[in-house]
């Protein structure tokens, strides 16, 4: 697609998993908002291995005369960021809207976003005020916020609001880098030209949002990764800082023996200890700089993709030839 054609186009992604009692709302307030923008405009929805009929919903929304919708349907669960990514694929907008399809964040914040993206920030991001969530929640958050904001130096403000712009040079960066992980901060490295707009927030009104325990274990495993070596880095200052303590601690019962005399020691005992904790330290700043090589080894080779797309409906359909000039 030519850049002329693709000026003043819009995709929004929507990654759907078991969200069938959301889909009707969904789809309607999301083309309701899509209209509002006055461009062309394409509603990628990736199917992330459903199990609850949200698939036939999906399909059919594709399939009806003149469709906006385009149906990704992914041949497994793949998790919410793989379906991004695959539903980036498919996206041919300058500039692409990622939406979570449970409304908790409202579609119909799309055409601000669209243009403030428009008035040249590569990335809008969107703050969710009087958030909806419980407590647990939200501290896990703003302590994970803070986390990223400091690992990445990049100020977006909250990381885990799934509505957010980004402008097309982004979404071909993000596409062409091996990188897999968070697609928020992955994309956030990418650019400087980066705000965020403030959004009401919505509890979840059908399911469960998949932040439970196990996944919510998953997710901190994915920052981990994505992070990459800030984790390791942190692993090999706590190494240096029990070696250093083992260390001293030597010195100090040398120190102590020498003034008080071969009693005070505990027949070696505390310094067997001493010893230990200099070489648990020291193996702990071996481990982390080992994974460090590692995770450069994993981050060259990983060319594989984040997620196999099974089928695209509605791809040869009017309204995405019409999208495509
Ligand atoms: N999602 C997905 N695959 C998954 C889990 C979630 O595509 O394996 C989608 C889900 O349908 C929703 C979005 O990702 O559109 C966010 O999921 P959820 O609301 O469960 O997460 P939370 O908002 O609680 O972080
Ligand atoms: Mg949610």
């Amino acid at each position: 697609m030519s850049d002329a054609a693709r000026l003043g186009s819009v995709s929004v992604v929507i990654p759907i998993f078991n969200e069938a009692q959301n889909l009707p709302a969904l789809l309607q307030r999301t083309e309701a908002a899509c209209r509002q923008l006055g461009l062309r405009y394409e509603i990628i929805l990736v199917d992330d291995g459903s199990r609850d009929g949200s698939t036939a919903l999906l399909c059919a929304a594709a399939q009806a005369p003149g469709s906006r919708f385009v149906a990704v349907l992914l041949n497994r669960n793949y998790g919410q960021h793989p379906a991004i990514m695959a539903g980036f694929s498919q996206a041919r907008g300058e500039v692409v809207i990622t939406l979570d399809a449970d409304l908790q964040s409202p579609p119909e914040e799309i055409p601000r976003m669209v243009s403030i993206a428009r008035e040249g920030y590569d990335i809008v991001g969107a703050i969710r005020a009087n958030r909806r969530d419980g407590w647990a929640r939200r501290l896990a958050s703003y302590a994970l916020n803070r986390l990223i904001r400091r690992v990445t130096g990049k100020s977006t403000a909250d990381y885990g609001c799934a509505l957010r712009a980004y402008r097309r040079p982004i979404v071909t960066a993000l596409l062409q880098s091996r990188e897999r992980g968070i697609v928020p901060i992955l994309a956030n490295r990418l650019t400087e030209r980066i705000t965020d707009i403030e959004i009401s927030h919505a509890p979840r009104k059908h399911g469960l949002s998949r932040f439970r325990t196990l996944y919510a274990l998953n997710r901190l495993y994915d920052l981990a990764a994505t992070l990459m070596t800030a984790p390791l880095r942190l692993l090999s200052i706590i190494g240096g800082l029990i070696a250093m303590a083992g260390f001293c601690m030597g010195l100090g019962m040398l120190l102590l023996r020498g003034l008080l005399g071969q009693v005070w020691a505990g027949d070696g005992v505390f310094t067997l200890f001493a010893f230990l904790f200099t070489f648990v330290g020291a193996q702990l700043i071996a481990l982390a700089l080992l994974g460090e090589y590692l995770s450069r080894i994993y981050q060259t080779l990983r060319a594989q993709p984040g997620a196999v797309i099974q089928q695209v409906i509605g791809a040869s359909s009017a309204a995405r030839d019409e999208f495509m000039p």
